[in-house]
This record gives structure tokens, sequence and C-alpha cells, in this order.
């Protein structure tokens, strides 16, 4: 099997397992991983510490925009476990960017263009050398259309909003689960309907709906793919 370093794409809908399964497959290739959706989180945390983003979701876009360069978004990746910690002007924010105050706002701030394309190109300087795992909703569309594999992942909205919610509760967020669904599907029509880079899957995406399958059947199904992707190279 030949060496080439690849890139992949790993795109879907919100809480499908995405960052797990493109951190276990970095692990396992010795690749980096990029987690995109902590980035557009950072900044939506940077709106809601400096006041730039209502109740409603109504962002200032004329103070975000003066201020869009000097949010410095940075992560902490140990290769060994793929722990990636994401950093927001040096201060480590990973717990609190995955609250549910911050998820039911990104996708305010994540469909305005101007963020979109910061940090679009933050995405493909960290992506130049190939060797990366980078997952989102617009890896295999916009940020690297020419990724030597892309991944749609999907689950129905009640598997997604049932695991989020498990994963909340371990970390003792209150929240419910009709709460967790509502954020979850709220968001997917955002994503998907957004003007700028809506979520859609890439025309040569490979598709995985993992609503039925194991985390081991669904990596075997990725790593066999992976393989593919890298005969195809060769
Ligand atoms: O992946 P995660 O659920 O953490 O992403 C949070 C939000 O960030 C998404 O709901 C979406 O609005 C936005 N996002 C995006 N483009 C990406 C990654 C995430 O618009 N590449």
């Amino acid at each position: 099997m030949n060496d080439k370093k690849l890139t992949i794409a790993i795109d879907g809908f919100s809480s499908c397992g995405k960052s797990t399964v493109a951190k276990e497959l970095a692990r396992k290739l010795g690749y980096v991983y990029v987690d995109t959706g902590a980035m557009y989180r950072a900044v939506t945390l940077y709106c809601m510490r400096n006041g730039l983003i209502a109740d409603d979701g109504t962002v200032d876009e004329a103070a975000l925009r003066r201020d869009i360069e000097k949010i410095g978004i940075s992560f902490i990746y140990d290769p060994q476990t793929s722990k990636n910690t994401t950093l927001l002007n040096g201060e480590v924010v990973e717990d609190e960017i995955r609250r549910i105050e911050v998820s039911n706002k990104v996708s305010y701030v994540s469909r305005i263009d101007f963020v979109r394309a910061q940090m679009v190109k933050l995405q493909q300087d960290m992506g130049r050398q190939g060797g990366i795992v980078m997952d989102g909703r617009d890896i295999g569309t916009v940020v690297f259309p020419n990724a030597d594999l892309k991944i749609f992942m999907t689950a129905s909205p009640e598997v997604r909003a049932q695991r989020r919610f498990d994963e909340l509760t371990a970390k003792g967020e209150k929240v419910t689960f009709d709460e967790i669904l509502e954020n979850v599907t709220q968001r997917d029509y955002i994503d998907q309907h957004r003007e700028v880079s809506p979520l859609r899957q890439a025309d040569d995406a490979r598709v995985v709906d993992n609503s039925q399958m194991t985390r081991d059947e669904q990596f075997e199904l990725i790593l066999k793919m992976v393989d593919e992707a890298k005969e195809a190279n060769a």
C-alpha cells in the first residue's frame, strides 16, 4: 500500500458522531485532526462574551467584522490520543463551547459570509500538507473540494439527539431530551438553508448512515473507504 498522505473530509448533520470517527481515524492513520465546528463555536462564544449576539440570534455584524481578524482560534493537538483542545485568544474554551447556550447560537454566526471566509482560509492553511482528517459541514464542498476521500455522515434526528443528550448529561449539564432534539433539528435546518456554503452532500461523497450501526461496524466501513482511496491514489 502506498503512503501518500491523504486529505479526508467528513461532513454531515449535527451530532451524528463525525468528530468521534474523525479523531479515531486520525489516530489510526497518524494524521492531524481538525474540528471545524469548534472554530465556529469559538467565534460564537466570542460574540456572546462581547455582547455581539442577541438572545434571538441577531448578530451585530458591523462589530463582528471589525473584530474578526483579532479572534485568535488555535488548537492543542495530542497525536497520541487525538484529543483536541480549543483555545480562544489563548484561553482554553473546550468545555464552554460545547454548552447548549453556544449550540443554540452557533448557526446564526456560522451563516455569516465573512465569518466563513475567515474560517475557510484558516482551515485551508492547516490542511496544506495533507495527512489530515477534517470534519464539518462544507469540507468536501468548499474547503477541500479535491479531498482524496469525502464522507457524508448522517443518522436519524432522534438517534443523534439521544447521543448528544447522553453526552451532555454525563457532563452534568441540566438539559432535556426535547430541548436537544429541537436544537439538533433547528441547527440542521439553518445549516442546510443558509445562503453561504449550505450543508449539502458533495456529489462524490460516500454516505454513511450510522443510525443502525455500532461504532466498530462504522469504523470498519470507513477504514475500507480509506484503503480504497489510497488505492485510487496509487
Ligand atoms: O460540528 P458542530 O456541531 O460542533 O458544529 C457546530 C456548528 O458550526 C454547526 O451547527 C454549523 O452551524 C457550524 N459549522 C459550519 N461549518 C463547518 C463546521 C461547523 O457551518 N465546517
